[in-house]
């Protein structure tokens, strides 16, 4: 017997429908390309979304087709992520940082139509356009004046494009199962694969994403994602934002610590998210010039490893909470968030802090397990540790058009190829990326322990730790430090400062500096350049 309620599909036009009826003053600035600070309301983007949605079916743009953006955080790219998913086409969101080559793959491999992209990277769609061959053209987010000459073909002025068009549109109806969304994973081997996200994924994500113990995000806040919208659609946080309607901040190309220290204090920003390169470039600038968080007051690291140093910084010296959180592509992306529970409360500030820097608690809507290597299950205790695995409504059942990977197992559930522990309450710990765990005489070494460890050194800025070959153990770890400014820390003084804090056979056999660490597209280590430019290194105890 079915229930007897409404049928009514989630779809991401019931969001902006929402924030248009009843957060129509609710503000969204926006750091512009061309420079100055753009303001607009939900009002504001309900309408131009319409007149864009308009457009693209002008253009012939119909159900499934998938229509890619190219831009930075700001107002159009919002208006697009709605206008592309409001008509049932898909929002192909392309990382710019990734190599020209891999751009012109996805966006053939992906078929967009057309492709909006902002006036940065009009050099990039220049020198990639004949490669592209499916595209019928290229949607400039500018106004025609600020379009410099440009050999591109097929060029459209956005604001052009929607002028000519009404703001007069009832969202259609469809399956709530239908293509949102479409967004590649990095690929640090073997192409990007595309996760291609529906209209009930993307809702029922937004609606967890809100919920206290994960983002916590209401109408009283205001939000600034650094973390890029070409970055697992900005963690949801263009749909769960307006979902509940707080005020809406984007930094546009200007991401560096200055720019975005400037934004949170005169905007008066309430919440952040963003990954821990870009919160070091943060912290250095407010440090430097001894400035403190007004309003800011909690901030959202994953990505990668949060370093305890960074969340302990954030937290002591500016009140600014941390949420550890941990996710994929795959999923949507949330996965794990840090927050505690009543019977932490009352413990020690420093056991309640230690609870604070794991990844986090799983949330609901995500089923976690982790298994040995015979994919059996091991237990909740916080103390083994193996394979992670996902399933849930908002994780991926494949890629776009390359089907089941080995990582997709039969028994439903999806190998996120990290390596982690996981307690009773629900905390997940991640060891390592599978591919990147030391494995020293059949014992496993955690690189992102290691790295941890060294950051919270004083005169450490960045630290990678990789496996190189060692004859007896077969791997033993390698520290690669980039120094802070000035500083001349040594070999020696760098492994003194392990001493008492890892096993002695977890101890770096070497350390090296450098003066710059390699980075993927979406701001991680790139660990497998780091390996290749290390494989020769000689161990002093080789
Ligand atoms: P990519 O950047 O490679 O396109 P994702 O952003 O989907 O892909 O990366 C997901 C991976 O990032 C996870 O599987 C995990 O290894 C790593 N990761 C994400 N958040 C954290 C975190 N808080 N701590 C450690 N690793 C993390």
């Amino acid at each position: 017997m079915h229930g007897l309620m409404m049928d009514q599909p989630l779809l991401i036009s019931s969001i902006l429908r929402h924030a248009e009826l009843y957060h129509s003053d609710g503000e969204i600035v926006s750091r512009t390309v061309e420079g100055p600070i753009h303001r607009d309301t939900y009002g504001g983007l309900a309408r131009r979304a319409r007149q864009l949605a308009n457009a693209l079916t002008g253009l012939g743009v119909g159900m499934g087709d998938r229509v890619a953006t190219i831009a930075w955080n700001g107002y159009r790219h919002l208006e697009a992520y709605y206008a592309i998913s409001g008509i049932g086409a898909v929002c192909h969101t392309i990382n710019p940082r990734l190599f020209p080559q891999q751009i012109a793959y996805i966006v053939n491999h992906a078929e967009d139509r057309y492709v909006l992209l902002d006036l940065t990277f009009l050099p990039l769609m220049e020198a990639l356009a004949d490669h592209l061959k499916g595209v019928r053209g290229f949607v400039v987010m500018a106004d025609r004046a600020s379009i410099p000459d440009t050999k591109l073909r097929d060029v459209i002025a956005y604001e052009d494009l929607i002028n000519s068009h009404s703001d007069r549109l009832e969202w259609p109806e469809f399956d709530e199962r239908t293509a949102s969304s479409l967004c590649y994973t990095s690929g640090t081997t073997g192409n990007p694969k595309g996760v291609l996200y529906s209209h009930r994924s993307t809702v029922i994500h937004s609606l967890s994403s809100v919920q206290p113990d994960v983002m916590n995000l209401s109408a009283r806040d205001a939000v600034l994602p650094v973390v890029p919208m070409f970055h697992v659609n900005a963690w949801g946080l263009p749909y769960s934002v307006p979902l509940v309607g707080s005020k809406l901040v984007f930094p546009g190309p200007k991401m560096d610590g200055a720019s975005v220290y400037e934004l949170l204090e005169t905007e008066k920003v309430t919440f952040s998210a963003g990954v821990p390169t870009v919160w070091l470039g943060l912290l250095n600038h407010v440090a430097s010039v001894g400035g403190r968080f007004t309003t800011l007051n909690r901030t959202v690291i994953g990505g990668s490893a949060a370093p305890p140093a960074m969340i302990d910084t954030f937290r002591d010296t500016y009140g600014v909470d941390v949420l550890h959180a941990w996710g994929m592509t795959e999923m949507s992306p949330l996965g794990t968030v840090n927050t505690l529970k009543q019977k932490h409360l009352d413990l020690p500030a420093e056991a309640r802090n230690r609870v604070r820097l794991s990844q986090g608690r799983v949330i609901y809507g995500v089923q976690a397990r982790i298994t040995d290597d015979d994919n059996r299950e091991l237990p909740r205790d916080g103390m083994a540790f193996g394979h992670l695995q996902v399933r849930g409504p908002w994780i991926a059942s494949e890629y776009f058009k390359d089907g089941k990977t080995p990582a997709f197992g039969e028994d439903g559930w999806f190998d996120t190829g990290d390596v982690a522990t996981l307690d009773a309450d629900g905390f997940m710990q991640i060891t390592d990326r599978s591919k990147d765990v030391i494995k020293s005489g059949g014992e496993w070494i955690s690189s992102i322990d290691l790295e941890n460890i060294c950051m919270a050194h004083p005169a450490v800025a960045e630290a990678a730790a990789i496996g190189v070959q060692h004859p007896k153990w077969d791997e033993r770890p390698l520290l690669v430090v980039v120094r802070k400014a000035g500083s001349t820390a040594t070999r020696e003084e760098i492994l003194a400062f392990f001493e008492g804090k890892v096993a002695k056979w977890w101890m770096p056999d070497d350390v090296v500096f450098t003066d710059e660490l390699p980075h993927t597209a979406t701001g991680k280590l790139l660990k497998t350049k780091i390996r290749e430019t290390y494989r020769d290194h000689r161990l002093p105890t080789a």
